[in-house]
Order: structure tokens, then C-alpha cells, then sequence
């Protein structure tokens, strides 16, 4: 993030507290960044914070546009600060390490659904799980037994799963 968070949230009509900086910080500090993480770098900067405090910032942050919320299935809500692009996301199983993917169509990709229903699309999550470099180097020969709970949503390491979050417009 290259603005100042304060200006940022002036820009948003959003009071500036230092609660909220912090956790703008700590959001942009660290991309993808879980509520917890966000409540332990908020604690290092500017000391207590409680993690209703830290929710209730994020939650406001997302609603007004400046930070994503993604969430991934069987993982806790992840926050980062690239909006706007509807990029898309690598996830690994073993590790749940998460890293942004451009589409390969574009920077506003998917919206185009093969069908809408008459839907107003303003968002498409696209979620590529599957094993982190570091995960495959460990255990090269793992494929098919997969004891994790999550284990429904694997079919091959490449497995491609796509949902299409409708959100209301703001
Ligand atoms: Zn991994
Ligand atoms: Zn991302």
C-alpha cells in the first residue's frame, strides 16, 4: 500500500483511529493475513487490542472497499489490501500458504458467467488448490490418500475450484 493509511481512510470518510491504522498496517504488512494475525501484529504496535476491536476493523475496512476478505474453504477469513483487480488465488492444501494469481483473461476476470440468471456479477472468487512448492519438495511421492478433512474437494493436485460470490452492490 503506498498511501498513508490515515489519508486512506480520510479518502473513505472513515474516522481515523489508531486501531485502524494498525490494522491496515498490519493487513498490508502481510498479505492474506488471518484475523489472529492481524490481532498479533496490532498488539506489537500499539499494545492491547481485543479481537472483537480487530474484527469489527476489518469488517468496516472490507465494507468500505479497502481490504479483501477472501475465505477459503476450511481456513479462517483472510484479509489483504490488493483490491480491486478480482485477483485470483493459489492455495495449498498441506501448508495453507496462499499467493495471488493474475487471471489469464484479464483484470476483471470471470465476470462474464456462461449464464447470469439476471444477476448484477460484481465479483467472481476463484480458488486454485493444490500443494505449495515447498509441500511437493517434502513429500514428492504423496498423491491419492488424503486424511485431511477437506479431502471431498481433492481430485487431483490440480483441482480447480470455482465459486462465484454474488455480493449486494454498493
Ligand atoms: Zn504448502
Ligand atoms: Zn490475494
Amino acid at each position: 500500500m503506498a498511501a498513508d493509511p490515515a489519508d486512506l481512510l480520510r479518502q473513505h470518510g472513515i474516522q481515523v483511529t489508531a486501531q485502524r491504522i494498525a490494522v491496515l498496517r498490519a493487513v498490508s504488512a502481510q498479505p492474506h493475513v488471518t484475523a489472529d494475525g492481524v490481532a498479533e501484529a496490532v498488539r506489537g504496535e500499539i499494545g492491547a487490542i481485543s479481537l472483537q476491536s480487530v474484527y469489527d476493523a476489518l469488517s468496516l475496512l472490507a465494507t468500505e472497499g479497502l481490504i479483501r476478505r477472501i475465505q477459503p474453504a476450511g481456513s479462517p477469513a483472510r484479509f489483504e489490501d490488493r483490491v480491486g483487480d478480482n485477483h485470483h488465488h493459489l492455495i495449498c492444501r498441506i501448508c495453507g500458504r496462499v499467493v495471488d494469481v493474475d487471471c489469464a483473461v484479464g483484470s476483471a476476470p470471470c465476470l462474464a458467467a456462461s449464464s447470469d440468471e439476471g444477476y448484477e456479477i460484481d465479483e467472481a472468487e476463484v480458488a486454485y488448490w493444490g500443494r505449495c512448492p515447498d509441500c511437493v519438495a517434502r513429500r514428492p511421492a504423496r498423491s491419492r490418500s488424503n486424511p485431511r478433512p477437506r479431502s471431498h474437494a481433492l481430485k487431483t493436485s490440480r483441482s480447480h475450484r470455482r465459486a462465484v460470490s454474488l455480493r449486494p452492490k454498493r
